[in-house]
């Protein structure tokens, strides 16, 4: 029960089978108890303050990300601005 969700405090580190061609699954281990036994039945990584903590550090990046995302709306705003001042035919007088 519970054993393919293990959580662990380091950042998106946690215990995992990936699947290797030729080779099949390898586990990598994001625990002590998975790593020294080699088994996910010794994954230590679960546990509510792991998944909180998880949780926080998951917004944060999120919250970093969007501010990132506002940054680079207001460039594209200020390209476009200048484009457009480009584009604007300028009055040569007639
Ligand atoms: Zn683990």
């Amino acid at each position: 029960m519970g054993r393919n969700e293990c959580k662990v405090k380091t950042k998106s580190m946690r215990c995992y089978y990936k699947y290797v061609k030729g080779v099949g699954n390898v586990l990598i281990p994001g625990c002590m108890g998975t790593a020294a036994y080699e088994t996910l039945d010794r994954c230590t990584c679960e546990s509510k303050s792991d998944y909180n903590f998880e949780k926080k550090e998951y917004n944060k990046e999120l919250k970093e990300k969007e501010q990132y995302i506002k940054l680079l709306e207001s460039e594209i705003k200020n390209l476009n601005s200048i484009i457009d001042e480009q584009q604007t035919p300028t009055p040569t007088g007639d």
